[in-house]
């Protein structure tokens, strides 16, 4: 499932190919998507794209028009940045053409996916896009509110940090990379986090999402590819699916649980309670 940071990546990828372009063609080819396309995202052709954002794992393309094209990728979408006459492929649903003879193709098998279209004055009030807590590489994601939105739960700290109205984007991985990388046992009730450790969890989820786009950026050469994956990539995982085998720093065996129907994955002697 794309992350935050396939998400960003992505973003990087796409958007100097996008901004100061003119959308010459929209072509739908599936509309059922998660919900279906509104036909009327083929209005915007003509007008030009003038910013491609992320909040949380959403890209908003923004045209001179305010209007604003929403993305999602869903379990298993993607997009690309191909030539407009290629051909295509099965699961391919969607094609932006822009200017400069290039069109950004969505491609997703499942089709949990989405595309939509909203006005720029909506960004705020958008069912989807409020009640969002702070992005995680963003300023206002400080220990001070970590520890505020904890202090008063008592379900487990990585439940909590999956929680989008606490932090968005931090997944299912990172969540467990995370709190390994900050000694602090997945299971830990969320009011017990200390305010130091709750400063050592931050510290550590932006770790570990900057360098794993950082090292997405590193597969952005490739983006235009048509045969190849788009731009995701392999982290170092230190303990997510893991599962038995010996952890990297102390070789104890990684311990594994189902909590909240996620897979956890924990060293029992580098993360303590
Ligand atoms: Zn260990």
């Amino acid at each position: 499932m794309p992350e935050l940071p396939e998400v960003e990546t992505t973003r990087l990828g796409i958007s100097p190919h996008l901004i100061g372009h003119q959308i010459r063609e929209i072509i739908l080819r599936r509309r059922d998507l998660r919900w279906p396309v509104p036909q009327n995202l083929t209005e915007l052709e003509g007008t030009t794209f003038v910013s491609v954002k992320r909040r949380s794992k959403y890209l908003l393309l923004e045209t001179d028009t305010q209007d604003v094209i929403l993305i999602h990728l869903g379990m298993s979408g993607s997009l690309r940045m191909i030539h407009p006459g290629e051909d295509w492929k099965k699961h391919d649903h969607i094609g932006i053409t822009v200017g400069n003879n290039l069109q950004l193709r969505y491609h997703d098998p499942r089709r949990f996916g989405s595309v939509m279209r909203m006005a720029a004055s909506e960004i705020r009030t958008h069912s989807l896009l409020t009640n969002l807590g702070p992005e995680p590489l963003e300023s206002d994601f400080t220990a001070a509110h970590l520890y505020a939105a904890l202090r008063n739960k008592s379900i487990p700290v990585k439940v909590a940090i999956m929680d989008a109205k606490i932090v968005v984007g931090v997944g299912n991985i990172y969540a467990s990379e995370s709190l390994f990388r900050s000694g602090i046992h997945p299971l830990i009730e969320s009011n017990k986090l200390t305010k130091p450790r709750a400063q050592k969890l931050v510290s550590a989820i932006r770790e570990v999402l900057t360098e794993s786009i950082s090292q997405g950026g590193t597969t952005l050469r490739d983006f235009l590819k048509s045969d190849g994956e788009p731009g995701y990539f392999k982290q170092c995982l230190f303990v997510y699916d893991r599962k038995g085998e010996p952890c990297r720093v102390c070789k104890t065996p990684i311990s594994h649980k189902v909590l909240g129907q996620r897979a956890t994955y924990w060293c029992g002697k580098c993360q303590r309670r």
